[in-house]
């Protein structure tokens, strides 16, 4: 499927150096809808959906987003840490959505899988089903997600 300018736009806005350093794309050469509807058959083999994997996310950022210093266990099995930066980033959908600047790093103790993530990932997985393009620093695999959210 032939990308529109819309969609043109919002890429050159993942692109390194645009709003962040690395960009969103990595080496993946697909278009966002490829991008996307890849994950989104993943995602239904998992059983999960994009708006679970983001709430569970934003539960964690959110139980250990004021604990300034190290790690807070979450629900018994989980470690997390936050790290906020100062400044925000834009949404690149470019629709007015601007997020804090925070890393979460996530551990299930239960199987030992860590993940880390950015606010802005719990967005861009929320509402644009987006997890990056493939080496992309934030990245997120959808079965790499499931196996250590829950
Ligand atoms: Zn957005």
């Amino acid at each position: 499927m032939k990308e529109t300018t819309k969609e043109q736009r919002t890429r050159a806005r993942m692109m390194p150096g645009a709003i962040t350093l690395s960009g969103f794309l990595g080496k993946d050469k697909r278009t966002l809808n490829a991008i996307i509807s890849a994950d989104e058959q993943e995602l239904e083999k998992l059983g999960k959906t994009a708006e679970e994997l983001a709430d569970r996310m934003f539960y964690f950022t959110d139980a250990s987003f004021s604990t300034y210093d190290g790690t807070i266990t979450v629900d018994e099995y989980y470690i997390v840490e936050t790290e906020v930066t100062r400044g925000k980033l834009p949404c690149p959908y470019a629709h007015g959505g601007i997020f804090r600047k925070a890393i979460t790093k996530l551990t299930n103790t239960k199987n030992n899988t860590s993940v880390t993530w950015s606010f802005l990932n719990i967005h861009l997985i929320k509402d644009h089903h987006f997890f990056e393009g493939k080496g992309s620093t934030f990245r997120l695999e959808p079965a790499k997600l499931v196996e250590t959210l829950y």
